[in-house]
């Protein structure tokens, strides 16, 4: 299987602005913005996309939204941010290593589009 771009960014073989890692998870800046915070939390697991995670990553996967949290209240964003998750190619997922987007800084609408 060949890594993704974030599998290189865990490995550090490729650069990235890291706001937050422990053992489980890694939060780093996304590289095209589309706000003034944007945030990607990736699990260190690789997992294609959500809907291919199992029981066994329940933890995991909770943790991620408890890291995403902690980085909202670190960056001072208050409680106005929005959290994404793109599930496969047709909804606009482009990275097949299950992130969340954590996205802050403006006003947000809805529905997302
Ligand atoms: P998605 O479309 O949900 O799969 O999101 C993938 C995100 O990864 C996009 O918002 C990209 O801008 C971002 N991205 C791609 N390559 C990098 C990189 N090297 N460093 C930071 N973010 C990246």
């Amino acid at each position: 299987m060949t890594d993704t771009i974030f599998q290189k960014i865990i490995d550090k073989e490729l650069p990235a602005d890291i706001v937050y890692e422990d053992d489980l998870c890694l939060a780093f800046y996304d590289i095209n913005p589309v706000a003034p915070i944007h945030v990607l939390i990736i699990p260190k697991k690789q997992i294609d996309k959500l809907s291919d995670s199992k029981e066994e990553d329940k933890d995991l996967l909770g943790h991620l939204l408890l890291v995403a949290g902690d980085i909202a209240r670190k960056l001072e964003v208050g409680d106005a941010f929005r959290l994404v998750v793109n599930n496969g190619a047709g909804a606009q997922q482009t990275v097949f290593h299950v992130h969340l987007h954590l996205i802050a800084g403006r006003e947000l609408s809805w529905p997302p589009g």
